[in-house]
């Protein structure tokens, strides 16, 4: 339920027909595209631009060309939506998705985590993070205001830890104990608003090392009462659909989750695991 393709700036490898036919070769059920759209970058970046037209068409072609093999979901990946609510807002409840995740790739004062300067004091790493927290819950916040749903999952909770730990500045939190409450607010806020929290299987094949978020975090969400769970490969290149979503599933069940959750029609469906 996380896929990118070419219609992502850091995709182009990616295509929509290939990592169709790479879900199906594996006999998955579902494949979700989920493409970037992180939009104040959208916005102010001359280079980035978004073909929102030609990449519903070609999701659109494949639901018709696959249907009878896999259910091709429609989605989006949308990011830091605060940063540009009304641009978030029109998307969202313009274009026919089945599927919208909630991410947030950046800091507040810069383009992203991936790209951000790792040279800061440690008090200022921290502070960095916190606030990461914090708009975490202030993108809840805006996601259900008048009642509504605006997208359906939280991406990847753990995100700025693998690149704190790519930059050698790992060593400031230990996400197995250190905030712990924090976390726990932003999964009660998904739970109290029937928004999914993503089990990410992609920092399994990088230098982190665990699934976003973690195993306790995962266990904990589930102790809160957490119920829906989608899980996505993130893959960037069609070789790397589907990875690890087997074990993730696993250990999912072995944490007490009986259901993962996929969305078509942004409503949720649960498959047994
Ligand atoms: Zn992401
Ligand atoms: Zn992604």
């Amino acid at each position: 339920m996380h896929t990118h393709s070419s219609f992502s700036h850091d995709a182009k490898k990616g295509s929509v027909n290939g990592n169709c036919e790479a879900a199906i070769s594996l006999g998955m059920k579902y494949i979700a595209f989920t493409e970037h759209y992180d939009v104040d970058m959208i916005k102010t970046s001359k280079t980035r631009t978004f073909d929102l037209d030609g990449y519903r068409k070609a999701v659109f072609e494949a639901k018709d060309r696959y249907g009878d093999k896999i259910e091709v979901l429609y989605g989006m990946e949308l990011g830091d939506a605060i940063k540009e609510k009304n641009e978030s807002y029109r998307l969202v409840t313009t274009e026919p998705f089945d599927f919208v995740i909630g991410s947030i790739h950046a800091p507040r004062r810069e383009f992203d985590f991936l790209s951000m300067t790792y040279d800061k004091t440690d008090s200022e790493m921290i502070a960095v993070f916190e606030e990461y927290l914090e708009d975490q819950l202030n993108q809840i916040a805006w996601a259900v205001e008048n009642g509504e749903r605006r997208f359906d999952t939280v991406a990847h909770i753990t995100y700025p830890y693998r690149y704190y730990k790519q930059n050698g500045r790992g060593y400031l939190m230990d996400l197995k104990k250190d905030y712990r409450e924090e976390f726990s607010e932003i999964m009660k806020a998904c739970i109290r608003n029937n928004i999914a929290l993503e089990c990410n299987t992609s920092g399994l094949r990088q230098q982190m090392g665990e699934l976003l978020p973690n195993e306790t975090l995962l266990r904990r969400y589930r102790e809160l009462g957490g119920e829906l769970i989608t899980v996505g490969s993130d893959a960037h290149i069609p070789s790397d659909v589907g990875k690890d979503i087997d074990n993730a599933c696993e250990l999912l069940k072995t944490i007490g989750f009986r259901y993962i959750t996929v969305y078509k029609n942004r409503e949720p469906i649960q498959i047994k695991i």
